[in-house]
């Protein structure tokens, strides 16, 4: 895609955004002003933002590898807690590892003999690995250790241990209490009789949650009633054990639509999206919000309100051969980071609402060209080095600010676009290599400074990662060290003198368009059609019919390239 293109379809993806926006705040910090504004309204939420601070919550099941999906709802969240702290608000974003959730299907990712484990909690299951608490904390942490990375900041919660400590304890007790309300709920959004008890203890006996079905509840001796079934799941096998528990302090686990609403009011969540599929008619989210609303007197988290569902984030996937790995599901969250920089997956993620569903793909098509040229476009504005109206200013600002992983730099970073960054690499064949071609084709400064030389080194990088995964054959090439015999063979002489004479004009003229112009009048002069030339050109250095732009090519490879003019 030529350049002109590039920046036309960049402008076409901006007005989509632009589109859905009806103010003309960023995103998240829309988000945060209604959030804001509804807790300076609602006297439950009043006193919880008082007594909590402000909680952006989201959840997660560890049930084994987790998809990069996920990221978009933990970098929604993070931004969201960012810019209500940017209102002077205190808040933050609490992650949760659904750890009580029942393994209920095999992990093709381990051997049968795990098996054993179908039907347990995740966090009573043990690590695949040493050094880690439990099966669920293993697949949890293997995402909580790249947030550094992506510049996400949140408090890292287990759902066990908050049943564990009590935490649950009042909401367990009401919802118990108020079974009638629950069922009601139920039967109401389903249509059908719902006959259960919202309560599943873990068996004491063999220790499984799936298969656990609860009898009765005495109210007075806070008691639960339990049998765990051989059939009440096809997927688990209860041990036919019967017993009397508490429901509390961890002995059990409430339903996930029961839970998710349970867990509004003893965490003081304000605000939680979740995957779209979440908020479909009678689906979980709908049941959340009624039981938050009748039966906890809770008002749901933004974007629900006590009658109305909202809207979940859109579905973001990474595609492409390289991605999709061998178990055919799409990449994990804590992969990525090796195929894509963090920095451009953080960017990509706020600069787009979260109601715009993503599939990005880094192979083939121009994609990631487009979007670092676009990550650079925002620094830029940042920084006030692009003339644009003061909407777009501000539009962009918030985004570099809340896309940009560490302390933003005082000055703006020297940039090298990815496709330079490239080119230089090719030519320079490794970092240091790369470097000194960029000095000399002056687009770095002889010295350069610390902040610099890492954003300069971090794009090289980046450059590599893409020509080694994604970019086409053209963009790929080796500088010959000679020409190639064959090429040599078939060069009429016609050919030969203009390419000696290119080689002369390169040595005399050190000003690429000059060079360029140069280059066409010595086509004409040796007979032979500019675009002959250029091809001759290409294949004498690269062995390529095609490459970068022949002046400043020229002029960056110096003597290496007249060389290679003067030897045919
Ligand atoms: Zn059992």
């Amino acid at each position: 895609m030529a350049e002109k293109d590039i920046k036309k379809e960049a402008k076409k993806a901006d007005k989509c955004n632009e589109a859905e926006s009806e103010s003309s705040l960023f995103w998240a910090d829309q988000i945060a002003e209604e959030v804001k504004g509804r807790a300076e309204k609602d006297p439950v939420l009043k006193k919880v933002v008082k007594e909590n601070s402000y909680v952006v919550y989201d959840e997660k099941t560890p049930s084994g590898i987790i998809h990069v999906g996920s990221g978009r709802g933990w970098v929604i969240h993070d931004a969201i807690a960012k810019s209500m702290r940017a209102l002077g608000l205190k808040a933050k974003f609490i992650l949760s590892s659904d750890d009580m959730d029942p393994y209920d299907k095999p992990n093709k990712d381990l051997p049968e003999s795990w098996n054993k484990y179908i039907g347990m909690p995740f966090r009573n299951m043990p690590s695949p690995v040493d050094g880690y608490e439990s099966f669920a904390d293993y697949y949890f942490m293997q995402c909580v250790e790249k947030f550094e990375e992506f510049g996400i900041d949140a408090e890292i919660e287990s759902t066990g241990k908050c049943y564990d400590s009590g935490r649950f304890n009042k909401a367990i007790k009401t919802i118990l209490d108020n079974h009638d309300k629950v069922k009601a709920i139920f039967e109401r959004i389903y249509d059908k009789p719902y006959d259960k008890i919202s309560f599943n203890p873990i068996c004491e006996k063999c220790g499984r949650i799936a298969t656990t079905r609860s009898i009765s509840w005495d109210k007075k001796k806070e008691l639960i009633r339990y049998k765990c079934e051989e059939n009440l799941v096809d997927w688990a096998k209860g041990c036919g054990h019967e017993g009397e528990i508490s429901p509390y302090n961890g002995n059990g686990k409430l339903p996930w639509k029961v839970e998710w609403a349970a867990k509004w009011p003893s965490m003081g969540v304000v605000c939680e999206f979740a995957g779209k599929d979440h908020f479909t008619r009678g689906g979980s989210r709908d049941v959340a919000i009624a039981i938050a609303d009748e039966v906890l007197d809770y008002p749901p988290p933004y974007p629900s309100t006590r009658t109305t569902i909202g809207k979940g984030y859109e579905f973001f996937t990474v595609g492409g051969k390289k991605m999709s790995t061998s178990k055919g599901m799409g990449i994990g969250f804590a992969e990525i980071s090796k195929y894509l920089s963090p920095r451009i997956i953080r960017y990509l993620l706020v600069r787009t609402r979260p109601h715009t569903s993503l599939d990005f793909m880094p192979e083939g098509r121009n994609d990631l060209i487009l979007l670092y040229d676009r990550y650079d476009y925002t620094e830029r504005v940042y920084f006030r080095k692009e003339d644009v109206e003061e909407k777009e200013y501000n539009q962009q600002k918030r985004i570099y600010e809340l896309s940009h992983i560490g302390e933003i730099p005082k000055k703006m970073p020297v940039q090298i676009p990815l496709v330079l960054a490239a080119t230089s690499l090719q030519i320079g064949l490794n970092e240091a290599g790369a470097i000194k071609v960029l000095r000399k084709m002056k687009h770095i400064p002889e010295e350069l400074s610390g902040i610099d030389e890492h954003h300069v080194l971090e794009r090289i990088r980046d450059a590599k990662n893409w020509l080694e995964k994604y970019a086409s054959e053209d963009a790929k090439f080796t500088v010959q060290d000679e020409a190639s015999k064959e090429i040599r063979e078939k060069l009429n002489d016609n050919q030969r003198n203009a390419l000696h004479k290119a080689a002369a004009a390169a040595k005399e003229i050190s000003n690429d368009k000059e060079l360029h112009n140069k280059f066409y009048e010595i086509s004409q002069e040796s007979g032979i059609e500019p675009k002959e030339f250029f091809k001759i050109a290409y294949l004498v250095l690269l062995n390529k019919e095609r490459g970068p732009q022949l002046a400043s090519f020229m002029l960056t490879l110096g003597e290496k390239a007249t060389r290679l003019f003067e030897s045919v």
